[in-house]
C-alpha cells in the first residue's frame, strides 16, 4: 500500500477548466498540488470527500474585485469562498489600498468604497504585500495598483493633467509596486479624481508596465454614449505600451445605448486579432458604485447601498428617500453623500451577449463593505453556473467554468492555476450542478450561494458544510506572462 495522500475527492465528475468535456475520476491532493487524477481505488488519504455525482472544477478566479481591504479585515473571505472563488484580482477601477498613507485626512471618493482613512496606511506597495503575506487570507490574490490612488498620493490638483514631475513620481510608485509583486495597473478614468488625466498621462504613468509585459486594466472613461471611443482609447494605451489590456466590467449603460453590445463586441473581436485584449463582466443588469445624482438620472431605479450621514437608508429606493425628505432626487443624493448605490441601467440582452462572448471572463465587482451590497458580491459565480448555464442554457457548463478559471488564469498570467491537472495547484471547487445558484437577491443580498459543497485553496479546505473552515492558505500570486 502506498503512502496516503492528504486528500482524495472520490468519484468526482471533473470539469477541468479548459472547456474539455467532463469526465469521471478521483482527484488526489498532496501538499498544495494536485497529485493524481484517475481511478485511485487502491489509494487512501488522510481526508476523503465523497464527490459522486458532484462536479470538481478549478477554484474560481474573480477577475474583478475590490477586496484589497477585505483580505485583511475579514480574511476568511466568506462572500468569495462561499461561491467557490479561490483567487481574487484586487485593486481595480484605479482604486488600490496602497501606496497611500492618508493619516487622518478624509478618504476621497471613490476610494471610500474600501473604508475610512485608517485603512489607507501603506506608504508603499511592499508594506501592503508584506501585511497580506504575514496575515494571509483564505483566498489567493493577484494585485493591481490603482492610477487614481497614485494621482491622489502625487498630484496637487486632481482637476488637471499631471505635469512631467508628477508623472515621474507616479512612474516611481508604479515601478515600486511592480517590484513588490503587483501584476499591473488599473485606471478608473470615469471617476472624478482621474477624469482630468488625458490618454497621454495614462500612457506615460504606465511606461513601467512595458518591460514586464504587466497588465493594463480599466474602468473606461465612458460606458455610455462614447463607449466606442473609450474602447479605442483603451486599445491605444495597450498598443503604445505593448502590454495586454483588460476592459473591466464591460457593459453599455443607459437606455439610448441598449443593444450597442452588437457594436462593442465585434470591435473588440476585430482588435483582438492584432493585440492582447481581455474583458470581464458581472451577470446582472444593474451596476453599483458611489452615489451621484447624474448616475441616478440615467437609471430606471436607484437603490442606496450605504450612506455615512444617513446609514438608516441603506437598502432603500432613492425615490422613496426623496419623498421622505421632501427633496428632489438630486438634493437627496447630495444630502446622503458620501454614499453608494445600485443603478438599474443595463439591458438584459446586452448582459447576456457580453457574458456569452467567447472571450469574456467572469468578475464580481462586488463591494464587500457596503451595508446593503449589490447581490453580485455573494452571487456572481453560482448565478452564471445556475441561472445562465443550467437555467437559460446560454452556454455549456464547461464554458461557464472556463470563463471563471482557465481563461482568467491565462489572461492574468497565473501559472498552474485555473486548471484541474496533475501538478497544478490544488485550488478546487466541488459543487452540485443540479442545484448550484445564487441565494442573494437585491432585497436580501448577504446570503451564501446554493450548491457549493467544498472549496480548497492551495490544498487546504476553506469552505465546507456551508461555512468557512477558518483556514487561511491564500498567497500573493505573481504574474508569468
Ligand atoms: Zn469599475
Amino acid at each position: 500500500m502506498s503512502k496516503p495522500y492528504d486528500l482524495i475527492l472520490r468519484g468526482a465528475t471533473v470539469i477541468d477548466g479548459t472547456r474539455a468535456p467532463r469526465f469521471e475520476a478521483d482527484v488526489a491532493v498532496e501538499g498544495d498540488r494536485i497529485a493524481a487524477i484517475g481511478s485511485l481505488s487502491q489509494s487512501t488519504a488522510k481526508l476523503e470527500i465523497k464527490a459522486k455525482g458532484k462536479i470538481v472544477a478549478p477554484g474560481f478566479i474573480d477577475a474583478h474585485t475590490h477586496d484589497d481591504r477585505l483580505m485583511l479585515s475579514a480574511p476568511e473571505m466568506a462572500p468569495k469562498v462561499s461561491q467557490g472563488v479561490t483567487t481574487v484580482v484586487a485593486g481595480n477601477c484605479g482604486v488600490s489600498l496602497a501606496p497611500l498613507n492618508l493619516g487622518s485626512k478624509p478618504v476621497p471618493s471613490p476610494l471610500d468604497l474600501m473604508g475610512d482613512s485608517s485603512w489607507f496606511r501603506y506608504s508603499n506597495f511592499r508594506s501592503y504585500v508584506q501585511e497580506l503575506e504575514s496575515k494571509p487570507a483564505a483566498t489567493n490574490a493577484a494585485l493591481l495598483v490603482g492610477h487614481t490612488t497614485l494621482r491622489i498620493v502625487t498630484l496637487k490638483d486632481l482637476d488637471k493633467p499631471a505635469n512631467s514631475k508628477e508623472i515621474k513620481q507616479m512612474q516611481g510608485h508604479l515601478e515600486e509596486a511592480l517590484e513588490a509583486g503587483a501584476i499591473g495597473c488599473s485606471t478608473g478614468l470615469y471617476y472624478e479624481p482621474a477624469r482630468a488625466a488625458p490618454t497621454e498621462e495614462v500612457i506615460e504613468v504606465c511606461r513601467p508596465l512595458s518591460a514586464r509585459k504587466a497588465l493594463y486594466c480599466t474602468h473606461m472613461r465612458d460606458e455610455a454614449d462614447r463607449v466606442l471611443d473609450s474602447l479605442e482609447e483603451t486599445f491605444r494605451i495597450g498598443r503604445e505600451l505593448g502590454v495586454p489590456v483588460v476592459v473591466s466590467h464591460h457593459k453599455v449603460v443607459g437606455t439610448p445605448n441598449h443593444g450597442r453590445s452588437k457594436e462593442t463586441l465585434p470591435l473588440i473581436a476585430e482588435r483582438m486579432k492584432s493585440q492582447a485584449i481581455g474583458l470581464d463582466c458581472y451577470p446582472y443588469c444593474a451596476s453599483s458604485t458611489i452615489l451621484t445624482a447624474d448616475r441616478a438620472v440615467h437609471a430606471t431605479k436607484t437603490l442606496v447601498t450605504w450612506s455615512t450621514p444617513h446609514p438608516e437608508v441603506a437598502g432603500m429606493d432613492l425615490k422613496e428617500i426623496a419623498r421622505k425628505f421632501n427633496l428632489s432626487e438630486e438634493q437627496t443624493a447630495s444630502k446622503l453623500r458620501p454614499a453608494g448605490a445600485i443603478y438599474f441601467t443595463m439591458d438584459e440582452a446586452d448582459v447576456q451577449r457580453v457574458l456569452a462572448f467567447e472571450h469574456t471572463m467572469v468578475g464580481s465587482d462586488g463591494l464587500p463593505h457596503d451595508a446593503a451590497p449589490h447581490p453580485r458580491l455573494w452571487g456572481t459565480f453560482p448565478r452564471v453556473l445556475g441561472h445562465y448555464a443550467r437555467g437559460l442554457g446560454l452556454f455549456p457548463l464547461e464554458t461557464a467554468v472556463y470563463k471563471m478559471t482557465g481563461l482568467p488564469a491565462k489572461t492574468f498570467g497565473l501559472a498552474d492555476r485555473g486548471v484541474v491537472k496533475e501538478g497544478a495547484y490544488a485550488d478546487l471547487c466541488i459543487f452540485d450542478a443540479g442545484s448550484v445558484d445564487e441565494a442573494a437577491t437585491f432585497a436580501r443580498p448577504i446570503q451564501a450561494a446554493k450548491g457549493i459543497e467544498a472549496v480548497v485553496v492551495n490544498g487546504a479546505l476553506v469552505w465546507k458544510d456551508g461555512k468557512a473552515t477558518g483556514a487561511r492558505p491564500g498567497r500573493v500570486l505573481q504574474r508569468t506572462p
